[in-house]
């Protein structure tokens, strides 16, 4: 069946939330994509952040295979052996203690939010308590995790959204400062920006917040659904600042295609928060999503994915630097790892040039109003980069 006819169907029975590129994926091998017609595409984009480990890698197939074929489902009324291994695998490599699992990011960020809440009623028995949070941030599209979201466009139709929430300038201490009180319970913030345009926290502000927190006993809140599982080159990129969460996010590329997420917390919240009865799920951790996660990290530490990481980023970001240096228009290049943004002028459309790219067969994604964004599978050696960067610049030169 051609691409217009299935894209004819879809926009007769699915919900009109996404304006689609006019492309329908067939399948996927190592970090190419085929569409129906037999096009292939280098992905620089990875479903968003998520297939870490490209497609069809035959190790991480045969765990999903094996387990489909014991269990996939159970509920949480029960314990099930891969969630078990999966939790272990993720405080181990976070250094927290307790995991909480969920099926998507927004679902990850809402949980975290009532375990901050949960703790300031347990310490003062009050509920007025605030949140601040960032300008330009992302953090889903549930009602409470949009409450966070400092992104005026996506807000605005629902509201009034649940809880205080305060916003500050991200990389602004001193906006930071300025908002806290003796209500201030807790302070979420992506570790990098990632839909907001890729925006790395700086040292002093990321260290900055988290001495306010530890001297005021507010809790630390790190969105780590697109920056974390070693896309920065570190397991989570607050392990290469001198911060550590009270609870982390994950989604994303936890499942690599899974759809899995969680959220992390250390004992001392865990102890004063969330008890039997304030939160659950019925999917969360099921067998499938478990095994996932307890095989992506293992490949993770088999392959030593974060050392590949930061190996081939510091290729691509010199790429990217000759780009911005060749072409005026590109006025900035701004990221760590495998998490890259390039910020064009006004006048050059993203959307536009990452529709071009398509065209030539490549994929790539953008962010903010302004910037194209490099999430590719960490699994890209130079060679792609190469080809991407050859791509690009022929888009790049007609204009
Ligand atoms: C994608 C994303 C989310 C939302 O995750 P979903 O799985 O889409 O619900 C939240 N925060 C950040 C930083 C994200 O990139």
């Amino acid at each position: 069946m051609e691409a217009s006819s299935w894209i004819g169907r879809a926009e007769s029975h699915i919900l009109h939330t996404y304006n689609r590129h006019q492309i329908v994926w067939d399948h996927g091998e190592g970090v190419y994509l085929y569409d129906t017609e037999g096009k292939k595409y280098l992905d620089f984009a990875a479903g968003i952040a998520v297939m870490a480990l490209g497609y069809g890698d035959q190790e991480y197939e045969d765990a999903l295979k094996g387990q489909i074929s014991k269990i996939i489902h159970t509920s949480n009324l029960y314990y099930n052996q891969p969630m078990i291994d999966a939790a272990e695998k993720i405080c181990a490599v976070s250094g927290l203690d307790r995991v909480f699992f969920t099926n998507s990011g927004t679902e990850a960020i809402e949980g975290a939010v009532k375990a901050a809440k949960k703790y300031a009623y347990t310490k003062d028995g009050t509920t007025d308590h605030e949140i601040i949070a960032m300008g330009n941030s992302f953090h889903g599209r549930s009602l409470g995790a949009l409450a966070v979201t400092g992104n005026a466009h996506y807000r605005e139709p629902f509201e009034p959204l649940p809880g205080i929430v305060r916003f500050a300038e991200y990389n602004n201490l001193e906006s930071v400062k300025r908002l806290i009180n003796g209500k201030t319970c807790a302070i979420i913030l992506e570790t990098v920006q990632g839909e907001g345009g890729i925006y790395p926290a700086t040292e002093e502000f990321l260290e900055g917040v988290y001495g306010i927190c530890k001297e005021r006993d507010i809790l630390l809140i790190l969105d780590e659904i697109q920056c974390g599982m070693g896309r920065t080159g570190h397991m989570f990129a607050w392990q290469a600042y001198g911060v550590k969460p009270d609870i982390m996010a994950c989604a994303k590329a936890l499942g690599c295609g899974v759809p899995v997420g969680a959220f992390v917390m250390a004992g001392k919240v865990a102890e004063a928060s969330l008890k039997p009865g304030d939160h659950g799920t019925t999917y969360g951790g099921n067998p499938l999503a478990g095994a996932a996660v307890s095989k992506v990290l293992d490949i993770f530490k088999e392959r030593r994915i974060l050392s590949h990481v930061r190996e081939v980023s510091g290729y691509l970001a010199e790429q990217l630097e000759g780009i911005k240096d060749a072409y005026g228009f590109v006025k900035e290049r701004r990221g760590i790892g495998l998490m890259q943004g390039l910020e064009l002028d006004a006048a050059v459309p993203v959307g536009e040039v990452s529709a071009k790219a398509l065209e030539q067969g490549l994929v790539l994604i953008t962010a903010g109003k302004n910037v194209l964004r490099f999430v590719p599978p960490l699994i890209i050696g130079k060679e792609h980069v190469d080809e991407m960067a050859g791509k690009l610049k022929g888009v790049l030169g007609q204009y």
